[in-house]
């Protein structure tokens, strides 16, 4: 079943067309990468696919039902789960503590939320076997603040994924990390591709071009070319939208 559909999703903010008659298929087992321009338009589908932005107009389909009207409570209990571009995560709390938080986030869980999260041991094994995902279980008695930014956002990976989804949305996973930590990063991405339908939004081009199982080009809101890796690279009017600052850069 195709995992995730947009259809003609606009967007305005006063003058500006943030989104443009968006049309995207996340096919299941895909990894569909956003790549555009600073102010394109990218975090605000992700924002219309999650629920939180209300489209003026357009549709959005969730493993074959149409969710637009639904709220971002009902598509995450659907199985939709994102991180965020900034990350979102309790500063003051261990790592465990946050994936914790998302565990007991999901509508369908077995785990009763009324006693200390701590106490119950299902849950718990629940968030251990997330971070262990993500690489981070030698992390989870220390507070986020305590994590360097690489490992928070791998944080923010494990949340999602305590969620049980069935559908993934990364805005800009590698933003603002080393190499080292994009490496890792990538390392993650590359172990959950193909066991989940992902859209992926990133400005890494490298992380990008090996990661995607199909590239979507958003310029000015407007996604103006869709294929395979090998087909974006060849594309005239993306190299010379898009690609070709970073030839020249
Ligand atoms: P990207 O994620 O591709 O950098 P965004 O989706 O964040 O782009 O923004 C697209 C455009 O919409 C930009 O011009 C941005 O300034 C504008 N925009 C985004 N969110 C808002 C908002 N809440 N209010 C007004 N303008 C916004
Ligand atoms: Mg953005």
């Amino acid at each position: 079943m195709t995992a995730l559909v947009t259809e003609n999703l606009v967007k305005r903010f006063g003058g500006v067309q943030a989104t443009d008659n968006v049309s995207l298929t996340v096919e299941d087992g895909q990894l569909h990468a956003i790549i555009g321009p600073n102010g394109a338009g990218k975090s605000t589908l992700i924002g219309q696919i999650a629920g939180e932005i209300a489209p003026d107009s357009g549709h959005v389909a969730l493993l074959g039902k149409d969710v637009t009207t639904l709220s971002v409570f009902a598509r995450a209990n659907l199985g939709l789960a994102r991180t965020y571009q900034i990350t979102q995560l309790a500063k003051e709390f261990t790592a465990l503590d946050n994936v914790l938080m998302a565990t007991n986030a999901r509508a369908s869980h077995n785990f009763s939320f009324w006693k200390n999260a701590h106490d119950d041991s299902d849950a718990v094994s629940h968030s251990l076997a997330a971070l262990a995902k993500v690489g981070l279980l030698d992390a989870k008695n220390r507070t986020v603040a305590e994590l360097a930014h690489g490992e928070q956002r791998q944080l923010e990976i494990a949340m999602a994924l305590a969620t049980g989804p069935k559908v993934l949305l990364l805005d800009e996973p590698l933003a603002g990390m080393s190499q080292g930590e994009s490496a890792a990063m990538i390392a993650l991405l590359k172990s959950l591709k193909g066991r989940y339908p992902i859209l992926l939004v990133e400005h890494d081009m490298d992380a990008v071009f090996s990661l995607a199982d199909r590239i979507s080009v958003l310029v000015y809101g407007r996604i103006i070319a869709s294929g395979t890796p090998e087909e974006i690279r060849n594309n005239v009017e993306v190299r010379a939208a898009y690609l070709g600052e970073e030839a020249t850069a």
